[in-house]
This record gives C-alpha cells, sequence and structure tokens, in this order.
C-alpha cells in the first residue's frame, strides 16, 4: 500500500510555468509554497477534498490539484 501523502506530484508556477514538485500530503493541508524561479508564493488548494478520494481516483484528481493551484493573495 503506498502512502499517499508521500507521493510526489508536479506543479507548475501559475505565474512563471516553472515546473516543480509537491507532496500530497501539502496540498491537503493546504500549504502555502514558493516558486523557487520567480519566488511566488502559491497556495496548493485541495478543492473538493479531491485527494482523500483514494488512489483510483489518483490520476483525475492530479489532473483538478493542477487545475486549482492559483497565486496566493492575488
Ligand atoms: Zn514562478
Amino acid at each position: 500500500m503506498i502512502d499517499l501523502n508521500y507521493t510526489w506530484v508536479d506543479m507548475e508556477c501559475p505565474s512563471c510555468g516553472y515546473q516543480d514538485e509537491v507532496q500530497l500530503v501539502d496540498v491537503k493541508t493546504e500549504k502555502t509554497v514558493y516558486c523557487h524561479n520567480c519566488k511566488e508564493s502559491i497556495m496548493l488548494l485541495d478543492n473538493e477534498a479531491s485527494v482523500h478520494h483514494g488512489i483510483e481516483a489518483i490520476n483525475s484528481s492530479i489532473n483538478k490539484l493542477e487545475k486549482a493551484f492559483k497565486i496566493f493573495g492575488k
């Protein structure tokens, strides 16, 4: 059994397009991360608690999550 909390997922900075990785646990806790390229604050939003739905839904969840990345404070 994979612990999804420590699965790395790709994310793309919504400001500059820089590719980075975050762990699902950070998305679940809606952590704020910083782009290593442009230093923008990015709030990770777990819309519809999509991370909690289990491994069979993981691919669609990640697609949703990618759309959910927003620039914090704008
Ligand atoms: Zn950036």
